[in-house]
């Protein structure tokens, strides 16, 4: 690595994919200098981050504790709201900005740190899920790179190395197959919001935790792949490896796979995201295959995780069809956790969405606000059948 310092801007430094990032920071003082954090409303531990790593500025969501921050934070300029993080986001004078934010709203903060010729570390998948076509044509005007973080697209960009795109045959996406794996389909119902947080291999945000108990973090990982490779969905394939030791893999036309291993946690994707294109030495735990011992794969169930297919539909359909299934699926999600709808009635709010939306076949920017806008209106006051 150079020694040149990178500056670093974290949207989300307080959520799990944030505070890793802060711990490869911690570790590599003389490679990287925070320069921004912006946190949703953990303002307690955004002022924590900013008095060690000493940031220029920071941005805090819920206006209601701008006053303990900026009083806390004396010299550090305090930004609010939407506006702040927007704000933050447009920043030109940084090296890389990781967007840890979680759903639909870190769409934009991508989109902006684009436009202003930031590279970005991409952890918040529904940017591309949202707006993948028109991110990419954003990437080629302003000559700007994405990094991904998810650990499966961490893996696929680390099989892609050295290698001709038009030699790929096709992406092997792996998923553990969450909680819910060897349940039987009859016992989806009486599913409850504890069981569905309890992950087996991944500690996680509560959102994407849902969504791998759904299984919709892997349609949403296809959807992901599709724009992050340039690939389409036929050559995008999910399976099921209940240990999560392998992230993903890449086959090639002379049927040579290609995969990438490592202990199951986001510290390493989240490392190279910042490192790349070097692997920066760090003592923590190591992969022992022997330990391990076994490694198995099977077809996802698409009858017990319906959201599997929706994203493949969406992926085919295009147009608006996969903001709606975004939009949809986070605002189901989180009416499950707040225990207003069943577990199963997660694919049935999103398939009703997408029915009743208007189809647009090239959404703009404005045009994917206001689907964004119109979908979490009609899940919110749409129950169950
Ligand atoms: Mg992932």
């Amino acid at each position: 690595m150079s020694t040149s310092t990178k500056f670093i801007s974290i949207l989300g430094s307080t959520g799990s994919i944030g505070v890793n990032a802060l711990n490869v920071v911690r570790s590599y003082p003389d490679h990287y200098q925070i320069k921004y954090l912006s946190a949703h409303s953990q303002a307690d531990l955004l002022i924590e981050q900013a008095r060690e790593f000493l940031p220029q500025a920071v941005s805090i969501g819920d206006a209601t504790q701008l006053i303990k921050v900026k009083q806390a934070l004396p010299g550090i300029e305090v930004l609010q709201g939407r506006t702040g993080l927007l704000e933050l986001a447009s920043r030109d004078d940084v090296d890389v900005m990781l967007n840890a934010l979680v759903g639909s709203a870190g769409m934009e903060p991508t989109i902006k740190s684009i436009q202003a010729g930031v590279d970005v570390a991409l952890s918040n998948k529904e940017s591309l899920v949202m707006a993948g076509d028109f991110i990419n044509g954003l990437l080629e005007a302003h000559g700007v790179k994405l990094f991904p973080v998810d650990s499966e697209h961490s893996a696929i960009w680390q099989c892609l190395t050295g290698e001709a795109a038009e030699d790929i045959k096709r992406l092997v996406i792996t998923g553990s197959g969450g909680p819910f794996r060897t349940l039987p389909l009859e016992s989806f119902n009486n599913i409850t919001v504890a069981q569905a947080l309890k992950h087996p291999n991944w500690v996680m945000g509560r959102k994407i935790t849902i969504d791998s108990a759904t299984m919709m973090n892997k349609g949403l990982e296809v959807i992901e792949a599709r724009w992050l490779f340039h690939l389409p969905a036929e050559k995008i394939d999910i399976v099921v490896h209940p240990q999560s030791i392998i992230h993903s893999m890449v086959e090639f036309l002379d049927g040579s796979v290609k995969a990438q291993l490592g202990i199951p946690d986001m510290k390493i994707p989240i490392q190279y995201a910042l490192s790349y294109p070097r692997h920066l030495k760090q003592d923590w735990e190591q992969l022992d295959l022997a330990k391990i011992g076994t490694l198995t794969f099977e077809q996802p169930d698409l009858e017990k995780f319906k959201c599997i297919q929706l994203a493949f539909d969406a992926l085919e359909q295009g147009g608006s069809v996969p903001v709606i299934l975004n939009v949809a699926n986070e605002t189901a999600v989180y009416r499950f956790l707040d225990g207003e709808i069943p577990f199963n009635a997660i694919p049935e709010l999103i398939t009703k969405a997408i029915d009743a939306h208007e189809f647009l076949e090239h959404p703009n920017l404005d045009d994917i606000l206001a689907l964004e806008q119109w979908t979490q209106a009609f899940t919110k006051r749409s129950y169950r059948s």
